[in-house]
């Protein structure tokens, strides 16, 4: 915990704008989904995942927590709720409830959730796209669908499998880390390792799967 974690919490921040409710014209923060006057639902404005589960953008969260809000969030727009409500308030309680959906698939999974966190930091694709041609991971790539091509026994391809999966657990950990001290370059590289690695663990399950039948 830095001294820094408390200007990055949850709660309002006075920077965020406030924009006028469409129902009542009063002024409403622009991550609430209601206004604060009348209770009106207001269109999903833009913000990224964390903003939208009224997370603090970390990498490391408590997958309990996350799903706690994700179901708090979806129980008030669900489709129930607004049965007698006008259409434009069951189409807007629907673009929110497609938004959670989406932001919560995306913080589930560790390597959409670092994608997102480096996106939320201002880290680029274009970042992503130069490690992407890293010799070094090439070659380990290479190396790793040698070993694949020449593995002939399910046990062999098991062990591959066995093996990356591994790697992918050290990756998720170094990302951690690597967020933990701010290095945006070092996570940007991980991720990108970290999608070969899930991408060979695919390949590898589906060459097991076949020997086995
Ligand atoms: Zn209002």
């Amino acid at each position: 915990m830095s001294s820094n974690d408390n200007h990055k919490g949850e709660g309002h921040i006075h920077t965020h704008q406030d924009s006028p409710c469409w129902s009542c014209r009063g002024s409403v923060d622009q991550r609430a989904p209601f206004c604060h006057a009348c209770g009106m639902i207001q269109a999903p404005r833009p913000g990224d995942e964390f903003q939208r589960l009224g997370m603090k953008a970390d990498f490391d969260l408590d997958p309990k927590d996350l799903e706690k809000r994700y179901f708090a969030f979806q129980r008030k727009f669900h489709p129930d709720r607004f049965a007698t409500k006008t259409s434009r308030e069951k189409q807007l309680s629907l673009q929110h409830a497609t938004d959670l959906n989406e932001a919560y698939d995306r913080l589930k999974a560790p390597l959409s959730r670092a994608e997102a966190l480096l996106e939320s930091k201002g880290a680029g694709k274009q970042d992503q796209a130069r490690t992407e041609s890293d010799p070094e991971l090439l070659m380990e790539a290479m190396e790793s669908r040698e070993a694949l091509a020449d593995a002939e026994t399910a046990d062999e391809v098991a062990k591959l499998e066995a093996r990356t999966r591994m790697e992918v657990e050290v990756s998720e950990e170094a990302l951690s880390v690597a967020f933990a001290a701010d290095d945006l370059e070092g996570a940007t590289n991980i991720v990108t390792r970290l999608k070969y690695l899930l991408k060979l663990l695919q390949e590898t399950s589906r060459k097991r799967l076949s020997l086995h039948n």
